[in-house]
């Protein structure tokens, strides 16, 4: 419990308890991922499900903080396992090398009460929503684009999900210019926002997105609206 002792004044036993039962997939173990992971498992969640199919590659590190030089050519999702448990052993970590897609995302995420968006593309952000809203899952949505940042958190049924405010994911393009510092910024919004989803505390960014400017130093939160025509969830009882 002295590991968690600066969180206990404000979550209680009671509180870690609920962190300690909780099972979180992260969806993308880049420089959100990384950061996300991280101060997860040092909240002490009891199991999370790491996912990414990608290598370590020299140009990541200015923001995936997980990985070091020496990892360069190494599976992401197995190197931030080692680091997660070596940083708090207690939480059990599962690996998984993979890259999400409608026909294995049930067998990926199917045992995560949670589910956070670590993705670089919307491509895969729209599977992972569409996921979510089919299982009733919380998903926990931040995005970053140069200085600029996004999070907010879908909870279907009660607030909008990710189609209703963008419907088809956009033409990718290309490689996304990124300054670390801002990864840091939204992913740690999007772990505090599991930590408030698992322990019942606070409000959560349901029906908000906050908007991060970070070039001017500036946030905003606008409100989103569900969609009564989402191609995803405009079936569900709100
Ligand atoms: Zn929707």
């Amino acid at each position: 419990m002295e590991r968690y002792d600066r969180q206990l004044r404000i979550l209680g036993e009671e509180g870690q308890e609920k962190l300690r039962s909780a099972t979180v997939a992260v969806v993308g173990l880049g420089g959100l991922g990384s950061i996300i992971t991280y101060y997860l498992a040092a909240a002490g969640v009891g199991k999370l499900i790491v996912i990414d199919d990608g290598l370590v590659e020299l140009s990541n590190l200015n923001r995936q903080i997980l990985y070091t030089t020496s990892d360069i050519g190494l599976p992401k999702a197995y190197i931030a396992a080692a680091r997660l448990k070596a940083l708090n052993p207690e939480v059990e970590v599962v690996p998984r090398q993979a890259r999400l897609a409608p026909d294995n995302a049930g067998k990926l995420l199917g045992e995560a009460d949670i589910l956070v968006d670590g993705l670089d593309n919307w491509e895969s952000r729209h599977i992972l929503n569409r996921y979510a809203v089919e299982e009733g899952k919380p998903l926990v949505h931040g995005a970053v684009q140069g200085f600029y940042a996004q999070v907010t958190t879908v909870v279907p049924g009660k607030g909008p999900c990710l189609a209703c405010f963008l419907p088809e994911p956009p033409k990718p393009r290309g490689v996304i210019p990124i300054i670390g510092a801002i990864v840091g910024i939204v992913a740690s919004f999007e772990a505090a926002e599991v930590v408030k989803l698992v322990t019942g505390m606070g409000e959560p960014l349901v029906g908000r997105l906050l908007v991060i400017d970070a070039y001017r130093g500036g946030t905003d939160t606008v409100e989103l609206r569900r969609n009564p025509r989402c191609p995803v969830c405009g079936d569900l009882k709100g």
